[in-house]
């Protein structure tokens, strides 16, 4: 077995591990309640290189472009281990991380999140999304490694010692800052999201449901405001409090409408870039099986399942299971030329 990714030590013997927290996403991917299931779309992708979770209504005439027919019950339901990963922690550092996760929970509603702990508990988000290699973001490997070296020196099973060890290895929290917005609220019919850009770094950039967080592993990265991000640059240059030196997260309240602009093309670009990603990869994987172009049909029906068929996270984009179901879609259109 694997040695886990965070402490390099133990088996990574740890199943189902979230990979952003369970409250965070727990109305993304809905567990019960039909209504608005239909709202929701989301696709990863790792070999070909995006992430992506939105509301079907954000984006549904790209997306419906991309993908060419809506969800079945059994495809939504298959997205619930979207988030989850098999064999990358070990049990241990799965317990320590859950301890932050249920500290900022249960705090972060009355706005008294020590900012240290708050620090270790979005950075530990950042860092479980690059390692997986689940979605298209990818840390640097020098900031990968600051912050496993952030996570390691302070987790423990006791909030009360994670604070202790954030005092003690203060030099850590130097060099790294966040800045957290939030849409105070997301009506049901906007649908919920995650995205990450893939490219990106000055600062690292992630939208959970409500919630965009830019992750700053150089303090001089504060002062770059060209980086040009879909609008998004016009929010979190202004006003938005830095966490670093404060005592308690702060949080910068963005107008949900200025919100949804940025999203939207965000989103737009993502599907877009995504569908063309996969289109190139079928075409060519028909083109070397059979030495013809592939239908537009069978294009269409490989992406529907590749990107909603059923599979863990992991698998989903591996090149072993696109190559099967190409490979599966070629054989039944041939069966349909022949009968
Ligand atoms: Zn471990």
């Amino acid at each position: 077995m694997n040695k886990c990714k965070l402490c390099e030590h133990n088996e990574a013997n740890q199943t189902g591990s979230h990979i952003i927290p369970h409250f965070l996403i727990k109305s993304m991917v809905n567990e019960g309640g039909s209504k608005k299931r239909d709202k929701e779309v989301s696709f990863g992708i790792n070999s070909i290189d995006a992430d992506v979770f939105f509301g079907r209504s954000v984006t549904i005439d790209k997306i419906e472009e991309t993908m060419g027919k809506p969800l079945t019950d059994d495809e939504i339901e298959g997205q619930s281990n979207h988030f989850t990963i098999d064999n990358m922690l070990c049990d241990s550092c799965e317990k320590k991380l859950a301890i932050v996760e249920s500290y900022y929970s249960l705090n972060s509603e009355n706005g008294k999140v020590d900012a240290k702990v708050s620090t270790i508990f979005w950075y530990s988000i950042l860092w479980r999304i690059s390692a997986s290699k689940c979605s298209g973001l990818t840390m640097k490997n020098k900031d990968e490694k600051k912050i496993r070296k952030l996570l390691n020196s302070t987790l423990t099973l006791n909030i009360k010692t994670v604070k202790e060890n954030s005092i003690s290895n203060t030099s850590l929290f130097d060099s790294i800052a966040y800045k957290l917005l939030k849409v105070e609220e997301l009506d049901e019919e906007d649908g919920l999201l995650f995205m990450a850009h893939p490219t990106l770094f000055t600062p690292y950039s992630l939208i959970i449901n409500n919630f965009t967080i830019f992750f700053y592993t150089r303090l001089s990265y504060l002062k770059n405001i060209s980086q040009n991000f879909f609008g998004f640059e016009k929010l979190y240059t202004k006003n938005s409090p830095v966490i670093s030196e404060s005592m308690f997260e702060e949080c910068h309240i963005v107008d949900r409408q200025v919100f949804f602009k940025c999203v939207k093309k965000f989103a737009d670009f993502k599907v877009k870039d995504f569908g063309d990603k996969l289109k190139i990869f079928i075409n060519s994987t028909f083109r070397n099986l059979t030495g013809k172009n592939a239908s537009p049909q069978l294009v269409q029906n490989s992406i529907h399942e590749i990107i909603y068929g059923e599979s863990t996270m992991g698998e989903r984009y591996g090149q072993i299971r696109m190559h099967r179901i190409i490979a599966k879609h070629i054989i039944l259109e041939q069966q349909i030329n022949f009968r």
